[in-house]
């Protein structure tokens, strides 16, 4: 069957290439008012892609994840009883925090590491990542989304950045981020709270200009769905007991949140 070629090279080199579980969905006793993602919640390379060419250390490293930032996110969702959406392939094969287009999507380089494997990646292996990575995650997303919008509050996404960035060190310690929609964020801002009394700022250490507001404009704006996005300093939650304090300071700090945001009549 010679009649097709180039198809039939398409589908060997892109679609077919497993990429094991891209997404994972953690769902509690609904109903649900708040859902929880957490886009960079795994360091983990399919084994088609090898090592990509990083070492050991750099794909343990920030580099390839979000450090912390699942065991906040599940402790969040037990506490919440809310749905959790996280992501099953490190960042730096597919970044679910970026649409197709964008260049940090498949990263070349990452703060000091550039990533061998995505250099001079092919059009089909571009491909292959973003129908096996990106489509399923955004779709099990925005799916949990549809069938539960009714009951829906926000959307809250979770993250962690390191202290030292390029050789230097950060002072903000909580980042509260906003996309298009800056409703909730502006209201976590304004009861943010004194104990214990993190560093926290609104759109560091970064912001929707750094193109970190993916999915926030594309999951939940589109339903008018209130959201905001966590960044939280990676050394503030590295123990099991550092965890569960921050995710306790979040979920109480959310929960207040949501009461005034509610008696302002901004749903
Ligand atoms: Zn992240």
């Amino acid at each position: 069957m010679e009649i097709f070629p180039h198809t039939c090279f398409l589908e060997s080199q892109g679609s077919n290439l497993d990429f094991g579980e891209v997404v994972h969905t953690d769902l509690a006793d609904g109903p649900y008012s708040v859902v929880l993602v957490c886009e960079h919640a795994s360091n983990r390379i399919p084994d088609a892609l090898g090592d990509m060419g990083l070492s050991a250390d750099a794909l343990q490293s920030h580099i390839a994840w979000d450090p912390g930032a699942l065991a906040v996110a599940r402790l969040m969702a037990e506490r919440l009883s809310a749905p959790l959406v996280h992501g099953g392939v490190s960042r730096l094969v597919y970044d679910c925090n970026r649409p197709p287009e964008a260049t940090g999507a498949m990263p070349l380089r990452s703060e000091d590491y550039l990533i061998p494997a995505n250099a001079d990646m092919s059009d089909d292996e571009r491909h292959s990542r973003i129908e096996g990575i990106y489509k399923p995650f955004a779709a099990a997303l925005s799916n949990l989304i549809a069938e539960n919008r009714t009951g829906l509050e926000l959307m809250v996404t979770v993250h962690s950045f390191t202290p030292v960035y390029h050789g230097q060190q950060r002072a903000v310690e909580l980042g509260v981020l906003h996309g298009t929609d800056d409703r909730f964020a502006q209201a976590m801002m304004a009861t943010v709270p004194a104990d214990p009394p993190f560093v926290t700022r609104l759109n560091e250490p970064y912001s929707a200009a750094d193109g970190v507001a993916h999915t926030l404009d594309a999951q939940a704006l589109p339903t008018g769905l209130p959201n905001v996005m966590i960044e939280i300093r990676n050394d503030l939650i590295k123990s099991p007991s550092q965890q569960q304090a921050m995710a306790d300071c979040l979920v109480s700090w959310i929960a207040r949140t949501l009461i005034e945001f509610q008696k302002g009549g901004a749903t």
